[in-house]
């Protein structure tokens, strides 16, 4: 029952959020919120009922029987992608309650997207017609921390002029061992610049513009996400995940073609 009247209250909140002009407000690009594709609509509310589920402790953990395996071995319709985070507490199928071919996830440290992440997106909204994508970050992400943390360390460098040193700040020394990390770090750092001329909380900030911004990615990288979804095929929305509630906090979902013009290309 509790968990009934949960997945009602949560239920009511997106309905209301997603019918109302609710607006990102971590980001420095406000963009009006839209209502859902009815695909999208339905595979969010599965979403946000399978995280109500999970985070009270009463999972159906549904689809994961022979007969789901076999049947989805004969072909895969997932309803959401979702790209996360590669930490070890994040795995969408379980926070969501969901099963074998419910979910096309891509996994990276620090969610963010690069050329590879934004195809696979496209081959499941093209050839998979998965309606929504979830950018899925998390409370205490330890990529996101490692950037503020080469940030802070840049501030204490005696002469440091302009904030855009320490978007090279992990450049340095890219011949070393961490130059791949330094790279994920570099790719993060804008994200905690902005966060810096806040005055919230620097890491949870970062971690919310972070989400922003791997959204921002795909899409202004993407003229086939971007055709569907101006042909309302096709929807984004940012959330994080906490990880001691077991809760993912939701963005509203964008006009995207609103975002396209806003990107320029
Ligand atoms: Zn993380």
């Amino acid at each position: 029952m509790i968990a009934s009247l949960t997945v009602a209250l949560q239920l009511t909140l997106l309905n209301a959020q997603i019918s109302t002009k609710t607006t990102f407000q971590s980001s420095n690009t406000t963009v009006a919120a839209k209502k859902l594709n009815p695909y999208a609509e339905n595979a969010f509310r599965s979403i946000v009922e399978g995280n109500a589920r999970f985070s009270e402790g009463l999972k159906n953990n549904p689809h994961q029987t022979v007969e789901t395996r076999l049947d989805v071995a004969k072909g895969q319709a997932p309803h959401t992608i979702v790209v996360t985070c590669a930490d070890s507490r994040l795995c969408p199928e379980i926070l969501f309650d969901q099963g074998l071919g419910d979910l096309f996830v891509i996994r990276v440290a620090g969610n963010v997207v690069d050329q590879f992440t934004i195809a696979s997106i496209e081959y499941a909204a093209e050839h998979l017609h998965s309606p929504l994508v979830i950018i899925l970050g998390h409370e205490r992400c330890g990529a996101v921390k490692a950037a503020v943390e080469t940030y802070e360390a840049h501030l204490k460098t005696p002469g440091h002029q302009t904030s855009a040193h320490a978007e090279s700040h992990g450049q340095s020394n890219t011949k070393d061992e961490h130059a791949n990390i330094n790279a994920l770090i570099n790719e993060i750092m804008p994200s905690v610049m902005e966060a810096a001329r806040k005055t919230t909380p620097l890491l949870p900030t970062a971690i919310d513009i972070n989400v922003e911004n791997s959204i921002n990615n795909t899409m202004g990288h993407s003229p086939l996400l971007r055709r569907l979804a101006e042909e309302d095929k096709f929807d984004v929305i940012g959330g994080v995940y906490d990880l001691d509630t077991g809760r993912v906090t939701f963005s509203a979902p964008k006009d995207i073609r609103t975002f396209v013009r806003m990107i320029g290309n």
